[in-house]
């Protein structure tokens, strides 16, 4: 074994799932539920769900039946980030891609994560972003880290008034989360803030910023969002796809696709400082540590 396979993550032959069904999918009128489903794990996202993400999006864009998509979470939370830390956590695993990038398994040090999350974080990321119809975020409780990248691509966000959005990876020396919305979701001293902090913001702070579309609740989350989708269902295809793509160019004008790429190379150089100095790719944590670090952060607030 070389110096350099020594950094990439150690094989687990012990990936368990806990479910076969990462990701259920739900029709109600022109509506398609896009359904995170690891409440177990507060919807912490493997490859298994980012991959049955996709497929649920592919779905729903291929049936003209369906002229909007919800994407929501099983539970108590939205969605407490990317999996570092449940027996299904998969980063070991081989998929066939969506995009055209290689298997990243195979691939040495820096290679493999940069590879993987190429794949899995920003370019799904990126594909979900310019879905051809209007996508509502129905958001509950936590939404962290990569939960926030799902909330972001969305075109729109309704958010219960207990709902909070946090980017802790700053914890782990890394300069937040793959896909680098921060700076167009937040004015910049906000999201400066909003990183480097990396403590919870609530809806309503979130809502005030123009983050969050509207304010719900628990109870009126799900009749909220069907109200509003509802509504988007009765515009015209074609004007709701070309809407969203003029909104879409406008941000890529102002330097959205420039950002998150200069970003994610910043990101992967922070991944890969990690692993030489840490031998893990996550500044020495893991899902207790951080855990433990952000519930702290929060008691204090
Ligand atoms: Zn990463």
């Amino acid at each position: 074994m070389s110096d350099l396979d020594r950094l990439v993550e150690p094989k687990q032959a012990d990936i368990v799932y806990e479910t076969q069904e990462p990701v259920r999918y739900e029709v109600d009128g022109a509506a398609a539920h896009i359904i995170m489903n690891r409440p177990s794990y507060n919807n912490a996202q493997n490859s298994q769900m980012t991959y049955a993400l996709d497929a649920a999006f592919r779905r729903a864009v291929d049936d003209d039946d369906i002229r909007v998509i919800v994407l929501r979470g099983e539970g108590k939370h939205f969605s407490a980030g990317h999996d570092i830390g449940t027996p299904g956590r998969d980063v070991t695993a081989s998929w066939d891609r969506v995009a055209l990038v290689p298997d990243h398994t195979n691939k040495p040090a820096a290679e493999f994560l940069y590879t993987r999350e190429h794949e899995v974080y920003i370019g799904m990321c990126r594909r979900w972003r310019d879905v051809p119809k209007p996508t509502i975020a129905a958001v509950q409780g936590a939404c962290i880290a990569g939960g926030l990248m799902l909330a972001w691509v969305c075109d729109f966000i309704v958010a219960t008034d207990d709902a909070f959005f946090q980017d802790p990876v700053n914890r782990m020396g890394i300069p937040g989360v793959e896909y680098f919305a921060h700076g167009f979701e937040l004015p910049p001293r906000i999201a400066k803030e909003f990183i480097m902090l990396g403590e919870r913001m609530s809806a309503e702070r979130a809502y005030n910023f123009g983050m969050v579309n509207r304010l719900s609740t628990r109870d009126a989350l799900l009749s909220d969002v069907k109200a509003m989708a509802e509504e988007l269902a009765k515009r015209p295809r074609l004007g709701n796809w070309l809407t969203k793509q003029a909104l879409n160019h406008v941000e890529d004008l102002r330097g959205k696709r420039t950002a998150t790429d200069a970003h994610f190379h910043m990101h992967h150089f922070a991944h890969a400082q990690s692993d030489l100095t840490f031998r893990n790719s996550l500044g020495g944590m893991d899902a207790k540590s951080m855990a433990a670090a952000n519930k702290a952060s929060a008691e204090k607030e």
